[in-house]
């Protein structure tokens, strides 16, 4: 018999998985190519082609001892110092390799915090709409998520309920910037004021309230907008990084969490998270994609793919009538649902083959969130059937 903890995820999964089949079972009737599936976050963009050559030539040059080894926990240490050098030239910052820890991506990142951090039954904090999965990792602690209500007018974080959810078990608070699923940067503004707040309560707690900043999206980030680098705001800050957007890597499951040594009690922080990294079972990240992605630390994706593919699905679909959040980051579009039960507006876009996840799924509902890491083909083509679409609503 399984564990009872995990029932609940049964039916998710069920959830999840009839989506994907639902998508697969349209794709074989009408044609891929006649199916709109804006409902997965998986690059369409191919991995810049330094990271093939890299990972080419450290086959051909380096130990095989070296590249199919285990080594320090945290990861090779110049690895880790590459990236600490690309981290300070880019944000002024004063890492060293001993503030980094090579993680199995993001996902991997978090759970290395949250188990650092969270003893059963203290809170963390995170902001609707949120990647669900956050609640599982906080769950894998035994720590009780809270959840902000969202500010619906800007999708910027809503502050005064932040305010209000704070309290002598908050532990730790998750942000994600840029946003998955409203496409959202925050403003740096915005970061000023949650670090105030953060300040003034871990004054009146009197202990440490520690902010994990979640940051896949980091260098997906349009129009000038600029992601602020939280550690400059906010000493008890993590930032989780993960090279699976940003270098479209997501089955390499390659990442890093950052610690500064301005975080409270750092040296056993980073012990613990280097000892919670390898009793999650990961051990290290994976050794040869560490040593690839150190070499391309300076390596981009194609940011224009994206931006034209934003820019095409925003303007279509407000033109045709709909409520966006204008994306500024990430690759989402939030879509305010034109009816208040937003799966059935995702069951309606099925006749079209849209394919939309429910808003729902982020602890948001009222909204879709769409995908647009697909082809720009597939953004063209699907502008006239969300134009049939629409003429149902206005
Ligand atoms: N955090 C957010 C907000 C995400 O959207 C994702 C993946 O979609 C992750 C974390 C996990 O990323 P990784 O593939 O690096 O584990």
């Amino acid at each position: 018999m399984i564990a009872k903890k995990m029932e609940p995820y049964l039916k998710n999964n069920s959830a999840i998985r009839m989506m994907f089949e639902e998508g697969n079972r349209l794709k074989a009737k009408y044609g891929a190519d006649k199916v709109f599936d804006f409902s997965l976050g998986n690059p369409n963009v191919p991995a810049p082609a330094e990271i093939r050559e890299a990972i080419i030539d450290i086959l051909k040059t380096e130990e095989p001892t070296k590249i199919h080894g285990y080594m320090s926990n945290a990861g090779f240490p110049e690895v880790r110092a590459a990236i600490a050098e690309e981290l300070n030239e880019r944000f002024g910052t004063k890492f060293t390799e001993n503030n980094l820890i090579m993680t199995v991506g993001a996902g991997s990142g978090l759970n290395v915090c949250l188990k650092t951090l969270v003893d059963p039954g203290e809170e963390v904090i995170v902001f609707a709409p949120y990647f669900l999965e956050y609640g599982a990792y906080v769950r894998n602690y035994d720590g009780v998520l809270v959840e902000v209500a969202p500010d619906t007018e800007t999708f910027q974080l809503n502050l005064t309920d932040f305010e209000a959810k704070l309290n002598e078990k908050t532990k730790a608070v998750i942000i994600n910037n840029p946003h998955n699923p409203t496409g959202v940067v925050f403003s740096e503004e915005t970061i000023v004021r949650l670090a105030e707040i953060l300040k003034k309560k871990q004054k009146e707690y009197g202990h440490a309230i520690y902010l994990i900043s979640d940051e896949p999206y980091r260098e997906l980030a349009f129009d000038g907008a600029q992601v602020p680098f939280v550690t400059k705001y906010y000493e008890n800050t993590m930032v989780v990084y993960s090279y699976s957007k940003s270098l479209s890597l997501p089955g390499e499951r390659i990442g890093y969490v950052v610690i500064p040594d301005e975080v409270e009690d750092s040296a056993d922080t980073i012990t613990a998270a280097t000892i919670a990294n390898r009793i999650s079972g990961c051990v290290n990240a994976p050794s040869l994609i560490q040593l690839a992605v150190a070499r391309c630390a300076r390596a981009k994706v194609d940011l224009e793919f994206y931006d034209r593919n934003r820019r095409t699905l925003y303007e279509g679909l407000t033109k045709c009538g709909f409520t966006c959040v204008k994306p500024e980051g990430a690759f989402y579009l939030w879509v305010k649902s034109p009816v208040p039960d937003e799966k059935e507006f995702v069951n309606a876009g099925k006749k079209y083959n849209i394919l939309m996840v429910p808003g729902s799924s982020f602890a948001c509902p009222g909204y879709v969130r769409l995908a647009y890491c697909v082809s720009y083909e597939t953004i063209v083509n699907s502008l006239p059937e969300f134009e049939k679409l629409a003429k149902e609503y206005f």
